[in-house]
């Protein structure tokens, strides 16, 4: 499906945010401190979790100068290990499950990318990219629990394709779950999907 509008308001802040430090390429760094801006989003929520430090995590971002791994140039003005860690955002979101890149995919590929700046700075913090990928996999157990709870009790049997919320429009957002040989989720239209606070963290 693509990156979410967060997700790409976060990719776009991580240039202007190299701009005004008179960096260049856009690195993981800056990617990660546009991430941290965010205070009320769902990354906040995770990094508070897993016992991060937030402001002073944030502290770590600032004017931090850009390390010689991160000099390549990737593409569109983004360094390539940026790049690569975006690439490995749309990997984790699909090793989740999620049929979205968010800004929690978007941290996780930071982490991921093991020799960025931002993975280093992530680990100083305590923060690898494994106790990510286990909180974000448990948000998304309990995610889709609820959501199997309130969307499919008394819901009618719908045609498959179909939004199994509201049971008329196409469903263009699936929350899927691979365990062992079984697949489950749950089905919805975008209309439904908002309603149900999916797929736009
Ligand atoms: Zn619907």
């Amino acid at each position: 499906m693509g990156f979410t509008e967060r997700a790409k308001s976060a990719i776009g802040r991580a240039a202007q945010l190299a701009t005004e430090r008179f960096q260049s390429p856009t690195g993981t760094v800056h990617l990660l401190a546009a991430l941290l801006q965010d205070e009320e989003g769902f990354v906040a929520d995770v990094l508070r979790k897993l016992g991060a430090n937030l402001p002073l995590l944030r502290k770590s971002t600032d004017d931090l100068p850009t390390s010689e791994t991160e000099e390549a140039e990737g593409s569109g003005g983004y360094g390539l290990v940026a790049y690569r860690a975006m690439q490995s955002a749309i990997d984790a979101a699909k090793s989740l499950g999620n049929s979205y890149e968010g800004t929690e995919h978007l941290l996780l590929g930071l982490a991921t990318e093991q020799s960025s700046d931002a993975a280093q700075v992530l680990a100083a913090h305590g923060i690898t990219r494994d106790r990510l990928f286990e909180a974000l996999q448990a948000e998304n157990d309990s995610g889709l629990e609820k959501l199997m709870a309130t969307v499919l009790d008394g819901a009618d049997e719908t045609m498959p394709g179909q939004c199994q919320a509201c049971g008329v429009s196409p469903a263009i957002v699936h929350v899927t779950e691979i365990k062992g040989n079984t697949m489950r989720g749950v089905h919805l239209c975008e209309e439904c999907a908002r309603k149900h606070g999916v797929g736009w963290v």
